[in-house]
């Protein structure tokens, strides 16, 4: 048999998906989500995949709850809630570059947090981020 991955002939069918290797089964996991970018949710450099469907009797993370918002793709700025998410794993150093962030865990709680620091954040600036000047927000409200 050949290797979809690597093309090598290999005789010990490990996972019945034509890969010889660990190192193949891999590659082969991560060129599936890079193939399909939009089914999969990455976030801090971790990739999750939401299941759709609903009949499932076993949910991910014991179907807690998350509030995701896109900020990339054909997702881009859309919200999802979602009660079966699943974790796929840390997108490794060579993938990331095709697999990048294209979402953020986004709740209520969380809405006023700076998107650059994640820092509480109910002022036109962020205080940790830039130079913040009580005084000059004042006039910043004036003109609006
Ligand atoms: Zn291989």
């Amino acid at each position: 048999m050949i290797c979809k991955i690597c093309g090598k002939e290999y005789t010990n069918e490990l996972y019945y998906i034509n890969v010889c290797s660990d190192k193949c089964y891999d590659k082969n996991y991560w060129l599936e989500r890079i193939n399909k970018p939009d089914e999969f949710v990455i976030i801090d450099g971790i990739c999750y995949h939401i299941d759709k469907n609903v009949f499932t009797v076993f949910k991910g993370f014991g179907g807690r709850r998350f509030t995701i918002k896109f900020i990339d793709g054909i997702h881009k700025g859309e919200t999802v809630v979602t009660d079966n998410l699943w974790y796929n794993g840390k997108v490794p150093e060579e993938f990331r570059i095709k697999l990048k962030d294209n979402a953020i865990f986004y709740s209520e709680e969380e809405k006023n947090n700076c998107v650059t620091c994640r820092y509480y954040n109910t002022y036109f600036d962020c205080s940790q981020c830039y130079g913040f000047d009580e005084w000059e927000r004042g006039e910043l409200n004036e003109e609006i």
